[in-house]
């Protein structure tokens, strides 16, 4: 029997697209960077569904991609090489909140906006929020250890799991749901699989906890003069608002001026500014006084702050819509970074040299999560996107970060995961590999620069 048809048998047919047409939305990523076809794309819709499509296709020795809502930046979630393409959307059930501990149970094609939806209707809060929210969905984020806009609060996704359901490379599920903040009986086989980027196994549900909703909510937009100011006022509204800050989100007059010429929006204040801070406080008493006393000094150029829903939105938009307003421009090489504070005004001052050493014209666009120094560098316009990512990546390792802050590696840093990670480790995490999937069927080419033995075995 042909896999498709062994696999139609377990979803029914409708469920197995292998027309390429049908499967187009699946195999090309949300930057239009990474394609490649699939054998053909299976969506099953429970866990035993996923466990007899991973059966068939060990059966085949069919490779496999999993993917969630196609929102990652890495190329990690669209096929390559004609693997089968399981998408895990159907599984979208959120179960009753469990109110007392503080959790819920989520299908791993659960977006993060119902997620969000369902904890708001129970009273409680997702401590992670990010700006693909309508489409990512809690299994892609776990896959990704996602972190987003609060994570200088309540940290990124591995802080919020408290337990997985997956299914194995060999069909058998795994089964880890129990939700307890406090479990010390062996190895944590849900952290591991966060983070793991669709290499281990196939994420079915997730138990995550939820944090209390702050009544009262402030966002501002402020308007400094350079990123050195920027990144001295970050550490003084930390320190003052500690346990109320939310957010602390950076970009720049290119960034903020590219939102305007493609949503219409006006430009916030009258006079320009290099650089622009969003903050936002949420706690039990108003934070307006509290967040106006920090950011009173005299870095602080214009200054607009909204507590209502609707004008907080207009604030957000400026720095949320940047993503979309960048990919209307072109396919930028997007690059994902955590540079240490002390070193971050450099670097960012130094990035129009470093992408103009690839090419004449290439444009850098930089905006992120400032708190953890996490930079979002979309290069535009400039040649080899290999060239660019050594350049900018190379100025990382350079100023001792990260390269890659929340993204995940995906295929587009693999090259560069032994920059920053030894033998020893790349070792351990490659031996990790093969106890979860020794035939090499999950997400292969994902993660790991090395090719696996067994690939030459094939
Ligand atoms: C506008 C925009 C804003 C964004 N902002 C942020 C941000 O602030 N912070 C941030 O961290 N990211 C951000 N992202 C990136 C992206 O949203 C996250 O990486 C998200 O976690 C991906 O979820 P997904 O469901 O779309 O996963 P996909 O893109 O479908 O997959 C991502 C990876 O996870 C694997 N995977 C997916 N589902 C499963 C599963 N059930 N089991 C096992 N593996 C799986 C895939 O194989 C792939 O390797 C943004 C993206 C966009 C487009």
């Amino acid at each position: 029997v042909q896999l498709v048809d062994e696999l139609a048998a377990v979803v029914g047919a409708d469920h197995v697209l292998s027309d390429p047409e049908r499967a187009a939305p699946y195999t090309t990523d949300w930057t239009g960077r990474f394609s490649g076809e699939a054998r053909c794309v299976v969506r099953p819709a429970t866990t035993a569904e996923v466990a007899e499509v991973m059966r068939a296709c060990a059966r085949h020795g069919a490779t496999v991609v999993p993917q969630g809502g196609n929102t990652g930046l890495v190329g990690g979630g669209v096929p390559r090489n004609g693997e089968v393409l399981v998408t895990l959307t159907r599984l979208d059930a959120l179960e009753p909140v469990d109110v007392a501990g503080r959790t819920v149970v989520a299908g791993a094609g659960a977006t993060l906006g119902s997620l969000q939806a369902h904890a708001a209707a129970a009273g409680l809060s997702f401590g992670v929020d990010l700006a693909a929210r309508d489409s990512a969905t809690v299994g892609g984020m776990v896959a990704t250890n996602a972190g987003g806009l609060h994570v200088l609060r309540h940290g990124s996704m591995r802080r919020q799991v408290r337990g997985v359901e997956a299914v194995l490379a060999d069909g058998r599920v795994l089964q880890r749901l129990g939700g307890l903040e406090k479990d010390n009986t062996g190895y944590d086989l849900p952290g591991l699989l966060t983070g793991s980027e669709g290499t281990l196994a196939i994420l079915t549900r997730v138990c995550v906890r939820l944090v209390a909703t702050p009544p009262h909510r402030a966002t501002a937009l402020l308007a400094v003069p350079d990123v050195e100011e920027a990144v001295s006022l970050a550490g003084r509204l930390q320190r003052q608002l500690s346990s109320s800050l939310e957010a602390l989100e950076v970009l720049f007059a290119d960034g903020l001026d590219m939102v305007c010429g493609h949503s219409g929006l006006s430009q916030p204040f009258a006079r320009p500014a290099a650089c622009y801070l969003v903050v936002e406080c949420a706690s039990s008493d108003d934070p307006v006084d509290a967040l106006a006393a920090a950011a009173g000094t005299d870095a602080v150029l214009d200054a607009a702050v909204a507590t209502d829903r609707p004008a907080r939105a207009r604030l957000w938009a400026y720095r949320e819509l940047l993503p979309e307003a960048l990919s209307a421009r072109g396919v930028p090489v997007k690059l994902d970074v955590t540079v240490p504070l002390r070193r971050l005004p450099g670097f960012v001052d130094a990035l129009p040299d470093v992408v103009a050493t690839v090419a004449a014209d290439a444009e850098a666009v930089t905006f992120g999560h400032l708190a953890e120094g996490n930079l979002h560098v979309n290069v535009l316009g400039g040649g080899e996107p290999a060239a660019v990512e050594d350049a900018v990546l190379g100025a990382v390792v350079k100023a001792g970060g990260s390269v890659s802050a929340e993204h995940g590696v995906g295929v587009a840093k693999r090259r560069w995961v032994r920059f920053t990670r030894g033998e020893v480790d790349r070792s351990v995490m490659w031996a990790v590999k093969q106890a979860f999937d020794p035939a090499g069927l999950l997400n292969p080419g994902v993660l790991h620069e090395e090719l696996p033995t067994y690939q030459q075995r094939r």
